[in-house]
């Protein structure tokens, strides 16, 4: 049901941000508060028994749901930006992307040690922004609880990739 909702709520957008690309815009759900109130319904919902100490959001859509699930689940927000954005001292990791690479960074006291952290973003689309996020985590002292995303592209197979880091992995819409 909400699965439904979600797809007939995201806009697809032809040739951004290239040409040839179909890029999901989920920014037309914020329209919709009620879908925003049920899809943070169940992202806590799914969130019940993962023993969650902290959820660690990815830059910039993965704030928009991500502080919001950490404020219902009574835990610390964690901010995961790309390079150059972050203040204060900061561990980094350079992962590939299809054409590169790119560039996240957390603050070194982003959150404490032996956390379990839940990792969430809008979108699922390789696994290589959030498989990078939990490399980020772990090598920071920080447990991987599982994964949460608005939407997932299934043909894409990031589920395959990120489900040897946790089989907890929350995806809404696929
Ligand atoms: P991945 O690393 O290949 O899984 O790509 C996921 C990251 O790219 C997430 O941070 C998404 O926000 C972003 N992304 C990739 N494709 C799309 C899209 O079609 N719509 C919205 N975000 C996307």
């Amino acid at each position: 049901m909400i699965e439904q909702k979600i797809k007939a709520a995201i806009r697809d957008v032809h040739d951004f941000p290239k040409p040839g690309i179909i890029f999901k815009d989920v920014t037309t759900i914020l329209q919709d508060h009620q879908l925003c109130q049920e899809i943070l319904d169940a992202f806590v919902e799914r969130a019940q028994g993962m023993h969650i100490d902290a959820v660690a959001g990815v830059e910039s859509r993965g704030f928009l749901f991500g502080l919001m699930i950490a404020m219902k689940l009574g835990v610390p927000f964690i901010p995961v930006r790309k390079a150059g954005k972050l203040p204060f001292t900061v561990k980094r990791k350079v992962y590939e992307l299809e054409y590169g690479t790119a560039t996240i960074e957390l603050h070194t006291d982003a959150f404490t040690p032996g956390s379990n952290v839940l990792i969430h973003d809008d979108l699922l689309a390789t696994g290589g922004t959030v498989t990078a996020t939990s490399e980020l985590i772990k090598e920071m002292g920080g447990h991987i609880a599982g994964f949460s995303f608005v939407v997932g592209l299934s043909f894409l197979k990031g589920e395959e990739k990120i489900s040897p880091i946790s089989d907890n992995i929350v995806v809404l819409a696929n």
